[in-house]
């Protein structure tokens, strides 16, 4: 099979596989959303996937509600076994956007072993930069949909009626693990488990920052330029 260069980090990658890195309330999910509609990303959302399988009273489901409720991280072997079963569908082959995972090092390897034993590599790691400050004020405004899982913001993005989901007409809600104490505590889980992949991407060339405080449209347009750096290019 012939391989091809990217720009990026000279990794030879046949589609993109992104990581977006870093705390809750970042922005990760609203970017993957929109690389997902823009660029036909799948979305990769291991929060996602956790709230379908509580909402559908799944084994899964009833095991990690708790953990999920308290802010605390799932165990890495069932995350694991999820994204690999997710990955094994038709639809990841033109590339993924992992939202939220992995959050531990050892979740980190595991994925790395998986895309090797396909053949296929993590293109970045995109690392979300923003203070703990601006997290708590963001997350207390943030409102989701149950159903198909948009998010909004009541200051910054807020739907066009009060409430009610822009998509779908469904009502919003304010996830449980938003409640100001249980933000706290997923930062601090955030620190002490998921921080150390910054290092961990960075010591393998995959990492670029992008600046989390600016406005979604900022954001997006410096993923858009970014994204021809990531994406086969037949010529290079
Ligand atoms: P998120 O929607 O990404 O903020 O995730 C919500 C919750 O799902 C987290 O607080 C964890 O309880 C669980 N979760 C999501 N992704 C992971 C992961 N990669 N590893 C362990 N737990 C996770």
């Amino acid at each position: 099979m012939a391989t091809v260069k990217r720009s990026f980090n000279n990794r030879t990658c046949e589609a993109p596989y992104l990581i977006f890195l870093g705390p809750p309330g970042s922005g990760k999910g609203t970017q993957a959303e929109k690389l997902q509609h823009s660029f036909r990303l799948v979305q990769l959302s291991t929060g996602n996937l956790f709230r379908e399988h509580i909402k559908n009273e799944t084994p899964l489901g009833l095991k990690v509600k708790g953990i999920l409720a308290n802010g605390e991280l799932v165990p890495d072997d069932l995350t694991v076994q999820m994204v690999v079963d997710r990955l094994d569908r038709p639809d990841t082959i033109m590339g993924v956007v992992f939202d939220g995972f992995p959050r531990t090092r050892d979740q980190a390897l595991a994925l790395q072993d998986r895309l090797d034993a396909k053949g296929k590599c993590i293109t970045a790691a995109v690392l979300f930069r923003i203070t703990d400050d601006e997290i708590v004020e963001r997350l207390s405004a943030r409102r989701t949909c149950p159903k198909d899982n948009s998010i909004f913001n009541l200051k910054s993005n807020p739907p066009r009626q009060d409430e009610i989901c822009d998509l779908c007409g469904g009502a919003l809600i304010m996830r449980e693990d938003d409640k100001p104490e249980v933000i706290r505590h997923r930062l601090q889980v955030y620190r002490q488990q998921t921080e150390p992949l910054i290092e961990f991407y960075r010591e393998q060339d995959m990492l670029i920052e992008v600046d989390a405080t600016r406005s979604i449209q900022e954001i997006e347009a410096q993923l858009d330029e970014w994204m021809p750096m990531f994406i086969y290019n037949a010529n290079s």
